[in-house]
C-alpha cells in the first residue's frame, strides 16, 4: 500500500512523501521557546490551539499517522513589467495554492480510503495548527536549516507542506532523520537584509520582509522599503542564497507594472489577482507595498 501511494503522490506532482506517528513535534519546545520571546509578533493565532499543536492526533479522532507532503512551486520569479519582483511561491499566474493542493492531497486521501474503507481522514493545508517542518523532518522529507527553511538535500527549499492525518496505523517512514547539512555555511543569516535571521535557527518575524509585506497589518514604512529592494511581496533572499537552492532561476514576467497596480480598484484587483495567493495580502497591502519599494 505505502508504495502504490508513493507512486501515486508522485504521479501527482509531488516531490516527497513522508510518514509519521501522529505524537508530540520533536521541536514543540523550541516553538514554544519562540512563543514566549514573543518572536511571532502580529500572528497571535500561532498562540492558539497549543494542546492541538503539541498533539495533531488530537485534529483526528483515532488519528495514527501524520503523512506529511511537499509539493513544488515555481522557482521562476514572477515580474511586473517595470521590474518590481514578488516572492516565488505567489505564482501570480495560477490560482492560490491552497486550494490547488488541498484538491491534490483529496486525491491522494482517497488512495487511502479505497484500501481501508473505514479509515478517518483530514488534510492540511495551512488550514489547522500544525507543526508542519517539525513533522516533516521527523518524517524523513529533509533537514530544517540554520534559515529555519525545511531542505530536501537535491532539491532545495522551493515547496509547500501539506498534511494528511489519518486514522491508519502505517509504519514511520524512518527512524533517522536527514542529518544537518548547513555545516559552516552562515549565508542565509549574513545576507538576510533584516537581520531577522538573529542567529542559527532564530527567526525575528518582526524584522522579516516576507511578514512585514504579507502578514502585518501597518503599511510598509521606507526604511523597510529600502530593505525590500525591487521585492514588494514575500522575500526569497534566505533561500536564493542557498547553496540547496543553486538551481538556474530565470524570470516569469506574468504581472502589470506597479503603476497598473497602484491605479487598479477592488473590482479590478478581484478581477486580476483577487484567486491568487495575492488576496491574503490585500489590494491596499500591496499598494503600500509598491510605494515603499518605488522611486
Ligand atoms: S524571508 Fe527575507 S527578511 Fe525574512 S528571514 Fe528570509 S531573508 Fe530575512
Ligand atoms: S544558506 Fe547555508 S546555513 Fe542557511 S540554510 Fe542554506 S545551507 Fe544552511
Amino acid at each position: 500500500m505505502i508504495s502504490s501511494f508513493v507512486d501515486e503522490a508522485k504521479r501527482l506532482g509531488f516531490l516527497k512523501v513522508g510518514f509519521t506517528r501522529a505524537g508530540r513535534p520533536l521541536f514543540f519546545d523550541e516553538f514554544i521557546s519562540w512563543l514566549d520571546e514573543g518572536k511571532q509578533n502580529g500572528m497571535h493565532w500561532l498562540k492558539k490551539h497549543l494542546a492541538l499543536r503539541e498533539n495533531p492526533g488530537k485534529l483526528l479522532e483515532g488519528c495514527r499517522t501524520v503523512i506529511s507532503l511537499a509539493y513544488p512551486y515555481s522557482i521562476k520569479k514572477p515580474y511586473t513589467t517595470d521590474g518590481f519582483c514578488v516572492a516565488r511561491y505567489s505564482e501570480p499566474g495560477k490560482a492560490d495554492y491552497h486550494g490547488r493542493l488541498r484538491s491534490l492531497c483529496e486525491t491522494l486521501a482517497g488512495h487511502i480510503v479505497k484500501e481501508y474503507p473505514e479509515s478517518g481522514i483530514r488534510v492540511c493545508v495551512d488550514s489547522a495548527p500544525v507543526l508542519e517542518r517539525s513533522l516533516a523532518y521527523t518524517s524523513g522529507i529533509g533537514f530544517i536549516g540554520k534559515s529555519n527553511m525545511l531542505i530536501i538535500p537535491g532539491y532545495g527549499t522551493y515547496f509547500f507542506l501539506a498534511e494528511i492525518l489519518t486514522t491508519v496505523p502505517f509504519p514511520p517512514s524512518t527512524s533517522r532523520p536527514v542529518k544537518n547539512q548547513c555545516e559552516t555555511c552562515t549565508r542565509c543569516i549574513d545576507l538576510c537584509p533584516s537581520g531577522a535571521l538573529e542567529k542559527a535557527y532564530c527567526f525575528d518575524s518582526s524584522k522579516c520582509l516576507s511578514y512585514l509585506t504579507i502578514e502585518h497589518r501597518g503599511r510598509v514604512n521606507r526604511e523597510t522599503g529600502e530593505k525590500m529592494g525591487n521585492c514588494f511581496l514575500g522575500c526569497d533572499i534566505c533561500q536564493e542564497v542557498c547553496p540547496f537552492n543553486e538551481i538556474a532561476s530565470s524570470k516569469d514576467i506574468s504581472l502589470p507594472s506597479t503603476g497598473e497596480i497602484l491605479e487598479m480598484d477592488l473590482k479590478d484587483f478581484k478581477e486580476g489577482l483577487g484567486k491568487t495567493a495575492f488576496a491574503r495580502a490585500g489590494l491596499e497591502k500591496l499598494k503600500s507595498n509598491i510605494q515603499a519599494v518605488r522611486p
